[in-house]
């Protein structure tokens, strides 16, 4: 199954990928995950290489910025005049930058599966939807700490269960619940059935 995965910009620029990966573990060890896919453009108007806050409108079209372009885009271009054809051939060109290669788990920031889609029956009819338990790590740009998110599709169970974490927050504006990142509350959500969907060091 395909999984997006987040690793650490500087070990990105030192393998020369994009730091967010769509790809697929195809051997696993231990301490790292062999992974076949590409790179991906952040959607978070980062850049796809190096990570940083892209500023200038047509580095945030193309999803990385003048210094990183030209690692893996020849083409000369001038970020004011960009054409759609020219945002469309650079970022095919950034996401076709192919990883084939085993990346160390410690440096795997976040990565979680993308197809959450599984057949299910309702009504005696077979429909398919969207069913997930997801813990992904989060950094909160406010204090500068880890915390956990908690997604789920909804059911009346697993929403009990949430709500007897120590503690916890949820958040209507991102669909989430927070929580901090420690192994207690961790071994609570893995025993309610919930994906971990990123490693710890
Ligand atoms: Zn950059």
């Amino acid at each position: 199954m395909n999984q997006i995965f987040v690793i650490s910009t500087r070990i990105a620029r030192a393998m020369n990928v994009p730091y967010n990966i769509n790809g697929v573990i195809t051997k696993e060890s231990d301490k790292a995950v062999y992974v076949k896919g590409n790179g991906i453009i952040p959607k978070d108007g980062r850049c796809a290489r190096c990570g940083r806050k892209l500023t200038h409108p047509g580095s945030k079209l193309l999803g990385i910025g003048p210094e990183c372009l030209g690692s893996w885009v020849t083409r000369d271009v001038i970020l004011e005049t960009l054409t759609e054809d020219q945002v469309k051939t650079i970022r095919d060109e950034v996401e076709a930058v192919k990883v084939d290669q085993w990346i160390p788990k410690s440096i795997i920031k976040n990565f979680a599966e993308i197809d959450f889609s599984k057949k299910v029956v309702e009504d005696g009819k077979t429909v398919v939807k969207e069913v997930f338990k997801k813990v992904s790590l989060v950094r909160s740009a406010k204090d500068d700490m880890n915390y956990l998110k908690i997604e789920f599709s909804f059911d009346r169970e697993t929403l009990q269960n949430v709500k007897t974490l120590p503690i916890r927050k949820y958040s209507p504006e991102n669909k989430a619940w927070y929580a901090p990142a420690n192994t207690k509350i961790l071994d609570m959500l893995k025993g309610f059935g919930f994906d971990i969907l990123f490693s710890i060091n």
